[in-house]
Protein backbone atom coordinates (compact mmCIF):
# COMPACT_ATOMS: atom_id res chain seq x y z
CA UNK A 1 0.00 0.00 0.00
CA UNK A 2 1.57 3.59 -0.84
CA UNK A 3 2.64 5.52 2.34
CA UNK A 4 0.61 8.36 3.37
CA UNK A 5 3.12 11.15 4.24
CA UNK A 6 2.46 13.67 6.75
CA UNK A 7 2.79 16.62 4.19
CA UNK A 8 2.66 17.14 0.86
CA UNK A 9 3.06 20.57 -0.72
CA UNK A 10 0.15 21.76 -3.07
CA UNK A 11 0.42 23.71 -6.35
CA UNK A 12 -2.18 25.41 -8.40
CA UNK A 13 -0.24 24.56 -11.64
CA UNK A 14 0.19 28.49 -12.82
CA UNK A 15 3.50 28.81 -11.03
CA UNK A 16 5.42 28.22 -13.79
CA UNK A 17 3.61 31.14 -16.18
CA UNK A 18 4.15 33.71 -13.05
CA UNK A 19 8.33 32.60 -12.39
CA UNK A 20 8.34 32.38 -16.08
CA UNK A 21 6.58 35.82 -16.43
CA UNK A 22 8.87 37.15 -13.64
CA UNK A 23 12.13 36.31 -15.85
CA UNK A 24 10.96 37.86 -18.52
CA UNK A 25 9.98 41.18 -16.41
CA UNK A 26 13.54 41.68 -16.02
CA UNK A 27 13.89 41.67 -12.12
CA UNK A 28 14.11 39.14 -9.81
CA UNK A 29 15.31 40.81 -6.54
CA UNK A 30 13.10 41.86 -3.97
CA UNK A 31 10.19 43.88 -4.31
CA UNK A 32 9.27 43.23 -8.00
CA UNK A 33 5.72 43.37 -9.34
CA UNK A 34 4.71 40.22 -8.10
CA UNK A 35 5.56 40.77 -4.56
CA UNK A 36 4.02 44.08 -4.46
CA UNK A 37 0.66 42.57 -5.74
CA UNK A 38 1.15 39.63 -2.92
CA UNK A 39 1.47 42.58 -0.42
CA UNK A 40 -1.44 44.40 -1.75
CA UNK A 41 -3.74 41.13 -1.71
CA UNK A 42 -2.73 40.54 2.09
CA UNK A 43 -3.14 44.51 2.88
CA UNK A 44 -7.03 44.02 1.16
CA UNK A 45 -7.74 40.79 2.53
CA UNK A 46 -6.35 40.98 6.46
CA UNK A 47 -7.02 44.52 6.59
CA UNK A 48 -3.48 45.94 7.83
CA UNK A 49 -2.28 48.84 6.91
CA UNK A 50 1.15 47.60 5.70
CA UNK A 51 1.77 43.97 4.79
CA UNK A 52 6.00 43.43 3.82
CA UNK A 53 6.72 40.16 2.20
CA UNK A 54 9.93 38.48 3.72
CA UNK A 55 12.18 35.18 3.53
CA UNK A 56 10.49 33.61 6.06
CA UNK A 57 7.69 33.91 9.27
CA UNK A 58 11.20 33.65 11.71
CA UNK A 59 12.67 36.49 9.56
CA UNK A 60 9.16 38.36 10.41
CA UNK A 61 9.27 37.62 13.99
CA UNK A 62 13.42 38.78 13.92
CA UNK A 63 11.93 41.94 11.99
CA UNK A 64 9.05 42.23 14.37
CA UNK A 65 11.71 41.87 17.23
CA UNK A 66 13.62 44.85 16.17
CA UNK A 67 10.67 47.16 14.97
CA UNK A 68 9.57 46.36 19.08
CA UNK A 69 12.46 47.97 20.30
CA UNK A 70 13.27 44.39 22.03
CA UNK A 71 16.83 44.95 23.82
CA UNK A 72 18.99 43.49 26.08
CA UNK A 73 17.40 42.25 29.34
CA UNK A 74 13.72 43.26 27.74
CA UNK A 75 10.88 40.56 28.36
CA UNK A 76 8.44 38.84 25.91
CA UNK A 77 5.90 37.15 27.36
CA UNK A 78 5.23 33.86 25.16
CA UNK A 79 3.63 30.68 25.27
CA UNK A 80 6.47 27.59 25.79
CA UNK A 81 3.84 25.99 23.18
CA UNK A 82 5.09 26.88 19.94
CA UNK A 83 7.89 26.67 17.29
CA UNK A 84 11.38 27.94 17.93
CA UNK A 85 11.71 31.03 15.95
CA UNK A 86 8.81 32.83 18.19
CA UNK A 87 11.82 32.60 21.27
CA UNK A 88 14.88 33.14 18.97
CA UNK A 89 13.85 35.88 17.38
CA UNK A 90 13.77 37.42 21.16
CA UNK A 91 17.04 36.14 22.20
CA UNK A 92 18.77 37.84 18.80
CA UNK A 93 17.90 41.03 20.29
CA UNK A 94 19.24 39.92 23.34
CA UNK A 95 15.69 39.55 24.76
CA UNK A 96 14.19 37.07 27.31
CA UNK A 97 11.30 34.83 26.71
CA UNK A 98 9.26 34.54 29.61
CA UNK A 99 7.09 31.52 29.02
CA UNK A 100 3.15 31.18 30.05
CA UNK A 101 1.04 28.06 29.62
CA UNK A 102 -1.43 27.62 27.53
CA UNK A 103 -4.99 27.24 27.59
CA UNK A 104 -6.29 23.30 27.82
CA UNK A 105 -8.70 24.01 24.90
CA UNK A 106 -7.05 25.89 22.09
CA UNK A 107 -3.59 25.19 23.17
CA UNK A 108 -2.96 28.92 22.90
CA UNK A 109 -2.02 31.17 25.10
CA UNK A 110 -3.61 31.57 28.03
CA UNK A 111 -4.86 35.03 28.49
CA UNK A 112 -5.57 34.84 32.47
CA UNK A 113 -2.16 34.10 32.78
CA UNK A 114 -1.05 37.16 31.34
CA UNK A 115 -1.50 39.73 34.29
CA UNK A 116 0.57 37.47 36.87
CA UNK A 117 3.85 37.30 34.02
CA UNK A 118 4.30 40.63 33.21
CA UNK A 119 7.01 42.74 34.68
CA UNK A 120 8.06 46.33 34.76
CA UNK A 121 10.45 44.62 31.70
CA UNK A 122 7.59 43.39 29.74
CA UNK A 123 8.36 45.02 26.12
CA UNK A 124 5.89 42.77 24.14
CA UNK A 125 3.68 39.91 24.28
CA UNK A 126 4.00 37.65 21.31
CA UNK A 127 0.67 35.73 20.82
CA UNK A 128 0.92 32.39 18.89
CA UNK A 129 -2.64 31.44 16.68
CA UNK A 130 -1.96 27.40 16.91
CA UNK A 131 -3.29 25.50 14.62
CA UNK A 132 -5.02 28.92 13.10
CA UNK A 133 -7.18 29.06 15.68
CA UNK A 134 -7.38 32.86 17.46
CA UNK A 135 -6.00 33.48 21.22
CA UNK A 136 -7.97 35.45 22.88
CA UNK A 137 -7.05 38.36 21.19
CA UNK A 138 -9.13 41.23 23.05
CA UNK A 139 -7.48 40.24 26.68
CA UNK A 140 -4.21 39.61 25.18
CA UNK A 141 -4.29 43.37 23.87
CA UNK A 142 -6.37 44.81 27.12
CA UNK A 143 -3.51 42.96 29.25
CA UNK A 144 -0.37 44.17 27.19
CA UNK A 145 -1.85 47.95 26.90
CA UNK A 146 -2.07 47.96 30.58
CA UNK A 147 1.79 48.07 30.90
CA UNK A 148 3.00 49.35 27.60
CA UNK A 149 3.24 46.46 25.97
CA UNK A 150 3.54 45.70 22.31
CA UNK A 151 1.76 43.43 20.79
CA UNK A 152 2.85 40.70 18.32
CA UNK A 153 0.89 37.87 16.69
CA UNK A 154 2.93 34.81 15.50
CA UNK A 155 -0.22 33.93 12.03
CA UNK A 156 2.86 32.13 11.08
CA UNK A 157 -0.44 29.24 10.97
CA UNK A 158 -3.55 31.58 10.82
CA UNK A 159 -3.19 32.86 6.47
CA UNK A 160 -7.62 32.88 5.54
CA UNK A 161 -8.01 32.77 9.54
CA UNK A 162 -9.90 35.19 11.83
CA UNK A 163 -11.13 36.45 15.23
CA UNK A 164 -14.17 37.79 15.58
CA UNK A 165 -14.15 38.54 11.84
CA UNK A 166 -10.26 40.33 12.10
CA UNK A 167 -8.20 38.04 10.56
CA UNK A 168 -5.48 36.92 12.22
CA UNK A 169 -2.19 39.32 11.96
CA UNK A 170 -4.10 42.27 11.57
CA UNK A 171 -5.32 42.69 15.72
CA UNK A 172 -1.67 43.10 17.13
CA UNK A 173 0.58 46.25 16.65
CA UNK A 174 2.63 43.18 14.23
CA UNK A 175 2.29 40.05 12.42
CA UNK A 176 3.70 37.31 11.31
CA UNK A 177 3.17 35.00 8.52
CA UNK A 178 4.40 31.81 7.21
CA UNK A 179 4.43 30.88 3.54
CA UNK A 180 6.53 27.58 4.61
CA UNK A 181 5.74 24.60 2.06
CA UNK A 182 4.50 23.14 5.63
CA UNK A 183 1.83 25.51 5.57
CA UNK A 184 -1.34 25.89 3.88
CA UNK A 185 -0.48 29.32 1.41
CA UNK A 186 3.22 28.38 0.65
CA UNK A 187 6.38 29.33 -2.24
CA UNK A 188 8.89 27.20 0.03
CA UNK A 189 10.07 29.52 2.12
CA UNK A 190 8.48 32.84 2.43
CA UNK A 191 6.32 34.88 4.87
CA UNK A 192 5.18 38.65 5.33
CA UNK A 193 5.01 40.94 8.33
CA UNK A 194 1.78 42.81 9.20
CA UNK A 195 1.90 46.10 9.97
CA UNK A 196 -0.73 47.37 11.78
CA UNK A 197 0.00 50.44 13.69
CA UNK A 198 0.45 53.30 11.02
CA UNK A 199 3.13 54.84 13.15
CA UNK A 200 5.45 52.16 12.30
CA UNK A 201 5.39 51.89 9.12
CA UNK A 202 7.54 54.18 8.40
CA UNK A 203 10.18 52.53 9.95
CA UNK A 204 9.04 48.77 8.97
CA UNK A 205 9.77 50.17 5.47
CA UNK A 206 13.02 51.37 6.25
CA UNK A 207 14.21 48.04 8.12
CA UNK A 208 12.29 45.45 5.06
CA UNK A 209 14.99 47.56 2.51
CA UNK A 210 18.09 46.77 4.35
CA UNK A 211 18.30 50.10 7.01
CA UNK A 212 18.07 52.44 4.17
CA UNK A 213 15.35 54.84 3.24
CA UNK A 214 15.42 53.11 -0.66
CA UNK A 215 11.73 52.82 -0.72
CA UNK A 216 11.65 56.71 -0.20
CA UNK A 217 14.13 57.40 -2.80
CA UNK A 218 11.71 54.90 -5.16
CA UNK A 219 9.03 57.34 -4.65
CA UNK A 220 10.98 60.28 -5.40
CA UNK A 221 11.02 61.71 -1.70
CA UNK A 222 14.78 61.96 -1.26
CA UNK A 223 16.93 62.35 -3.96
CA UNK A 224 19.21 59.07 -2.92
CA UNK A 225 19.41 56.97 -0.32
CA UNK A 226 21.60 55.71 2.07
CA UNK A 227 22.07 53.93 5.41
CA UNK A 228 19.32 55.83 8.25
CA UNK A 229 19.17 52.66 10.93
CA UNK A 230 19.17 49.28 11.30
CA UNK A 231 18.05 46.31 8.83
CA UNK A 232 18.46 43.07 7.15
CA UNK A 233 17.47 41.78 3.89
CA UNK A 234 13.94 41.08 4.99
CA UNK A 235 12.86 40.57 0.84
CA UNK A 236 12.21 37.50 -1.25
CA UNK A 237 13.35 37.07 -4.39
CA UNK A 238 10.86 37.64 -7.23
CA UNK A 239 11.41 33.83 -7.67
CA UNK A 240 9.47 33.20 -4.42
CA UNK A 241 6.90 35.86 -4.69
CA UNK A 242 5.73 34.96 -8.23
CA UNK A 243 5.08 31.52 -7.18
CA UNK A 244 3.12 32.81 -3.60
CA UNK A 245 1.09 34.69 -6.34
CA UNK A 246 -0.33 31.60 -7.47
CA UNK A 247 -1.28 30.21 -4.14
CA UNK A 248 -2.73 33.51 -2.82
CA UNK A 249 -5.22 33.76 -6.21
CA UNK A 250 -6.78 30.50 -4.96
CA UNK A 251 -6.07 30.77 -1.45
CA UNK A 252 -9.84 30.79 -0.92
CA UNK A 253 -9.77 27.41 -2.85
CA UNK A 254 -7.36 25.57 -1.06
CA UNK A 255 -8.87 26.89 2.66
CA UNK A 256 -12.14 25.38 1.42
CA UNK A 257 -10.19 21.99 0.22
CA UNK A 258 -8.02 21.91 3.29
CA UNK A 259 -11.51 22.56 5.74
CA UNK A 260 -13.25 19.69 3.37
CA UNK A 261 -10.66 16.92 5.27
CA UNK A 262 -10.83 18.24 7.93
CA UNK A 263 -14.77 18.28 8.69
CA UNK A 264 -14.19 14.91 7.61
CA UNK A 265 -11.84 13.93 10.08
CA UNK A 266 -14.18 16.12 12.58
CA UNK A 267 -16.82 13.72 11.92
CA UNK A 268 -15.28 10.28 11.98
CA UNK A 269 -13.38 10.90 15.13
CA UNK A 270 -16.89 12.32 17.12
CA UNK A 271 -17.67 8.86 18.05
CA UNK A 272 -14.46 8.25 19.63
CA UNK A 273 -15.09 11.15 21.76
CA UNK A 274 -18.06 10.53 23.03
CA UNK A 275 -16.51 7.21 24.27
CA UNK A 276 -13.67 9.85 26.02
CA UNK A 277 -10.68 7.55 23.87
CA UNK A 278 -9.31 11.00 22.40
CA UNK A 279 -10.08 14.59 21.93
CA UNK A 280 -10.86 16.56 19.32
CA UNK A 281 -9.28 20.41 18.00
CA UNK A 282 -11.84 22.82 19.82
CA UNK A 283 -12.67 25.64 17.69
CA UNK A 284 -14.54 28.42 20.01
CA UNK A 285 -17.36 29.90 18.30
CA UNK A 286 -15.78 33.37 17.73
CA UNK A 287 -12.60 31.15 15.98
CA UNK A 288 -12.97 31.06 12.07
CA UNK A 289 -10.09 28.44 11.54
CA UNK A 290 -8.36 27.52 8.11
CA UNK A 291 -8.02 23.83 8.67
CA UNK A 292 -4.31 24.41 9.07
CA UNK A 293 -3.88 20.97 11.39
CA UNK A 294 -5.91 18.09 12.53
CA UNK A 295 -4.83 16.84 15.77
CA UNK A 296 -6.09 14.59 18.68
CA UNK A 297 -5.03 14.19 22.27
CA UNK A 298 -4.80 11.09 23.20
CA UNK A 299 -5.52 10.13 27.63
CA UNK A 300 -1.54 9.87 28.00
CA UNK A 301 1.83 9.92 26.10
CA UNK A 302 2.03 5.57 26.14
CA UNK A 303 -1.49 5.71 23.87
CA UNK A 304 -0.52 8.56 21.58
CA UNK A 305 2.85 6.98 20.95
CA UNK A 306 0.82 3.89 20.10
CA UNK A 307 -1.21 5.74 17.51
CA UNK A 308 1.98 7.23 15.78
CA UNK A 309 3.75 3.76 15.61
CA UNK A 310 0.88 1.65 14.60
CA UNK A 311 0.10 4.46 11.62
CA UNK A 312 3.48 4.29 10.64
CA UNK A 313 3.50 0.73 10.49
CA UNK A 314 0.56 0.92 8.58
CA UNK A 315 2.68 3.38 6.29
CA UNK A 316 0.96 6.40 7.52
CA UNK A 317 3.36 9.43 8.44
CA UNK A 318 1.20 11.00 12.07
CA UNK A 319 3.66 13.51 14.35
CA UNK A 320 3.80 15.00 17.81
CA UNK A 321 4.05 18.66 18.22
CA UNK A 322 5.97 20.81 19.81
CA UNK A 323 8.76 19.85 22.34
CA UNK A 324 8.10 22.45 25.07
CA UNK A 325 10.45 25.61 24.62
CA UNK A 326 10.40 25.91 28.41
CA UNK A 327 12.69 22.97 29.08
CA UNK A 328 14.31 22.80 26.32
CA UNK A 329 18.15 23.04 26.53
CA UNK A 330 18.18 26.69 24.45
CA UNK A 331 15.15 27.74 26.24
CA UNK A 332 16.14 27.33 30.16
CA UNK A 333 19.31 29.35 29.16
CA UNK A 334 17.60 31.94 27.81
CA UNK A 335 14.38 32.31 29.04
CA UNK A 336 12.39 31.40 31.96
CA UNK A 337 9.03 29.85 32.71
CA UNK A 338 6.75 32.72 34.68
CA UNK A 339 3.74 29.64 35.26
CA UNK A 340 3.35 25.83 35.88
CA UNK A 341 3.51 24.28 32.39
CA UNK A 342 1.03 21.77 33.56
CA UNK A 343 -1.30 21.65 29.98
CA UNK A 344 1.79 22.30 28.15
CA UNK A 345 3.75 19.57 28.94
CA UNK A 346 0.62 17.33 28.60
CA UNK A 347 -0.44 18.43 25.11
CA UNK A 348 3.13 17.98 24.47
CA UNK A 349 3.22 14.59 25.25
CA UNK A 350 -0.46 14.26 24.24
CA UNK A 351 -1.11 15.30 20.70
CA UNK A 352 -0.73 13.63 17.19
CA UNK A 353 -1.26 15.62 13.93
CA UNK A 354 -2.75 14.18 11.19
CA UNK A 355 -1.87 14.35 7.74
CA UNK A 356 -3.71 17.30 5.94
CA UNK A 357 -2.85 18.02 2.49
CA UNK A 358 -4.73 18.65 -0.45
CA UNK A 359 -4.94 15.59 -2.67
CA UNK A 360 -5.52 13.07 0.21
CA UNK A 361 -8.27 10.94 -1.06
CA UNK A 362 -11.52 9.55 0.30
CA UNK A 363 -9.92 5.99 0.63
CA UNK A 364 -6.65 8.16 2.25
CA UNK A 365 -8.62 9.42 4.77
CA UNK A 366 -10.67 6.68 5.57
CA UNK A 367 -7.33 4.31 6.06
CA UNK A 368 -6.20 6.89 8.19
CA UNK A 369 -8.92 6.97 10.30
CA UNK A 370 -9.12 3.31 10.85
CA UNK A 371 -5.36 2.90 11.57
CA UNK A 372 -5.95 5.43 14.64
CA UNK A 373 -9.31 3.13 15.39
CA UNK A 374 -7.40 0.00 15.35
CA UNK A 375 -4.37 1.50 17.30
CA UNK A 376 -6.86 2.50 20.47
CA UNK A 377 -9.23 -0.67 19.99
C1 LIG B 1 6.00 27.57 10.92
C2 LIG B 1 6.05 28.44 12.13
C3 LIG B 1 7.04 29.42 12.29
C4 LIG B 1 8.20 29.56 11.35
O1 LIG B 1 7.82 29.84 10.05
P1 LIG B 1 8.94 29.82 8.88
O2 LIG B 1 8.25 30.49 7.74
O3 LIG B 1 9.26 28.39 8.63
O4 LIG B 1 10.12 30.58 9.37
C5 LIG B 1 6.98 30.24 13.41
N1 LIG B 1 6.00 30.11 14.33
C6 LIG B 1 5.04 29.17 14.21
C7 LIG B 1 3.98 29.09 15.25
C8 LIG B 1 5.05 28.29 13.12
O5 LIG B 1 4.09 27.37 13.02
Amino acid sequence: MDRIPFNRPHATGREFDHIRKAIDNGHLSGGGRFAQRCEAWLETRTGTRRALLTPSCSSALEFAALLAGIGPGDEVVMPSFTFVTTASAVVLRGGVPVFVDVRPDTLNLDESLLEDAVTPRTKAVFAVHYAGVGCEMHAVRETAASCGAMVVEDAAQGVMASFRGHALGSIGDLGCISFHETKNVICGEGGALLVNDEQLIERAEILHEKGTNRTKFMRGEVDRYTWVDLGSSFMPSEVAAAFLWAQLESADEITAQRLAIWRAYHDRFEALEEREAIRRPIVPDQCSHNAHMYYLLLPDRQRRDRVIARLADAGIEAVFHYVPLHSSPAGRRYGRAATPMDVTDSASDRLVRLPLWIGLTDTDIDRICRGVENAIA
